[in-house]
């Protein structure tokens, strides 16, 4: 176990995602509530011999062995860092790869169909969660998690490999949006980094 965990730097500026999402946002973020998370985590797993050698993913396949605290405190550490390297500024935001593009045609029924589901698992998440895109069975599927579950976790219904995330906290948009999900939910496309979606889909398919 490679513990402690520490958090890591955003891969960009804090104002580099607005107006989509402001500096103060990620600031807050980032630097308050992903560190809550990563200390939680820490503490959790302090003295925890059955997370001995294992990594958080391995953790996941078997969260329903492990304190609350372990599925709450690991999954808002990994489901943030995901979240932060699935954006990118504007400008280096990439395009779907023709495969991406492909799958998404074949399996979601076209980008602006996905979309609309994805931006629909997002305002109908009751509560805290999560929109993601995942790959799973040889196909993508659009979901959505409460709290911080993730789709690598045993007790989530929808197993997979993630693609790409939005977050559907309140803390993640309230500064900007305040409590209209929906619009923080229409404006994320611009920022997706379609770039590393490109490249986490490609793994996913071996
Ligand atoms: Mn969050």
């Amino acid at each position: 176990m490679a513990t402690p965990f520490t958090l890591p730097s955003l891969p960009y500026d804090y104002d580099a995602l607005s107006p989509v999402i402001s500096k103060e946002t990620l600031e807050f973020h980032h630097d308050k509530h992903h560190q809550a998370y990563t200390d939680n985590l820490n503490k959790a797993l302090d003295g925890l011999a059955e997370a001995e050698g294992k990594s958080l993913e391995d953790i996941f396949a078997t969260i329903s062995t492990f304190p609350k605290a372990v599925r709450n405190n690991g999954g808002g550490y990994w489901n943030h860092i995901f979240y932060w390297e699935s954006m990118a500024p504007a400008s280096e935001a990439g395009e779907p790869s023709p495969e991406l593009a492909a799958a998404i045609d074949a399996d979601l029924g076209g980008m602006d169909a996905f979309k609309t589901a994805f931006e629909q698992a997002g305002v109908t998440q009751f509560g805290s969660g999560w929109a993601w895109l995942i790959f799973t069975d040889g196909k993508l599927k659009v979901i959505n998690t409460p709290n911080q579950d993730n789709s690598l976790m045993d007790i989530n219904p929808d197993k997979g490999t993630p693609l790409l995330v939005n977050d559907v906290w309140e803390h993640a948009y309230y500064l900007d949006y305040q409590n209209k999900r929906p619009a923080f939910l229409g404006a994320f496309w611009p920022i997706v980094n379609w770039n590393k979606v490109n490249e986490r889909f490609a793994a996913a398919q071996g």
